[in-house]
C-alpha cells in the first residue's frame, strides 16, 4: 500500500468506437463539476454485448492520443488485454483492490445507464461503488426500466457526498453535446467528413489505417 494522500479517482469505460469530441468534452466538463483528481479512461476489450469494428490495439490507440494532453486522465488497458470478455464487476472489484486508500466514483451516460440492468450481475455492481450518470441528449431513461426505479431509490443531490459511501447516483447534467461513435461509423462509411467530431490525432489515425471504410 502506497502512502499518498487519498483521492477521489473517477472510472469511465466503453467501447470508444471510435473516441469522439463528445468522450474529450464531457470528461472536461466533468472535472469542472466534480472535485476529481484522476479519471482512469478504460476502453472494453471484447465486450459482452457487441463486436467493435476494428481492433482492440487500434482503438487503444485512437484513446491514448485522444487524452494525451489531459494530465489528470490516465488510459487503462487492462480490459483490452483479457483474451476472455470482461465484465464491468470484475474490472471494478480489481480496482477496488488496488486503491484501498482512494474514493472511487463510477461514470457513465444516461444511454449507458439506462441499460444497466443487462450487465453482469449488475445488482452487486450497483451497491460496491457510487455512480455518476452525465444526461446525453436524446436518451431519457425510461419510466418502465430498472435504471428509473434505481434512480429513484439511490438518488443524490449530494455532490460532496459521492466520494464517500457507495450506492449513490448522481444525475449530472453537462454540457450536451450530441455526438455518438456510431453515427461517425455511418458517416465515415458514407464517406461523409467527419474531422469536426474528432480530435485531429484521431481523424488522422482513421484516415492512415483506412477504419470503417
Ligand atoms: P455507440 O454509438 O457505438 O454506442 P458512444 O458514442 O455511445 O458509442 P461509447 O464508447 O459507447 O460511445 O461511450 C462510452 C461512454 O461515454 C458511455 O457511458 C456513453 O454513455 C458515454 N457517452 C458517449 N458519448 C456521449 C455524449 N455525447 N454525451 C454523454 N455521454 C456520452
Amino acid at each position: 500500500m502506497s502512502n499518498s494522500k487519498p483521492e477521489f479517482i473517477g472510472i469511465f469505460g466503453g467501447t470508444f468506437d471510435p473516441v469522439h469530441k463528445g468522450h474529450t468534452e464531457i470528461i472536461k466538463n466533468l472535472f469542472e463539476l466534480i472535485p476529481l483528481d484522476k479519471v482512469i479512461v478504460i476502453p472494453n476489450g471484447i465486450p459482452p454485448h457487441r463486436q467493435a469494428s476494428v481492433s482492440s490495439e487500434e482503438r487503444l490507440k485512437m484513446v491514448s492520443s485522444a487524452f494525451k494532453s489531459s494530465e489528470k486522465v490516465v488510459i487503462d488497458n487492462r480490459e483490452i488485454k483479457k483474451k476472455d470478455p470482461s465484465y464491468a464487476i470484475s474490472t471494478l472489484r480489481e480496482i477496488i483492490e488496488e486503491n484501498p486508500e482512494h474514493s472511487l466514483v463510477w461514470i457513465m451516460g444516461s444511454d449507458a445507464f439506462a441499460e444497466i440492468d443487462s450487465w453482469y450481475q449488475w445488482e452487486d455492481f450497483i451497491k460496491m461503488i457510487n455512480i455518476i450518470v452525465m444526461v446525453r441528449p436524446n436518451h431519457e431513461i425510461p419510466i418502465e426500466s430498472e435504471a428509473y426505479k434505481l434512480l429513484q431509490k439511490s438518488h443524490t443531490i449530494d455532490k460532496d457526498s459521492l466520494s464517500s459511501g457507495k450506492e449513490k447516483i448522481l444525475l449530472l447534467k453537462i454540457r450536451p453535446i450530441e455526438i455518438s461513435s456510431t453515427d461517425i461509423r455511418n458517416k465515415i462509411y458514407k464517406g461523409s467528413d467527419v474531422s469536426e467530431f474528432l480530435l485531429e490525432e484521431v481523424n488522422e489515425l482513421i484516415n492512415k489505417g483506412n477504419l470503417y471504410q
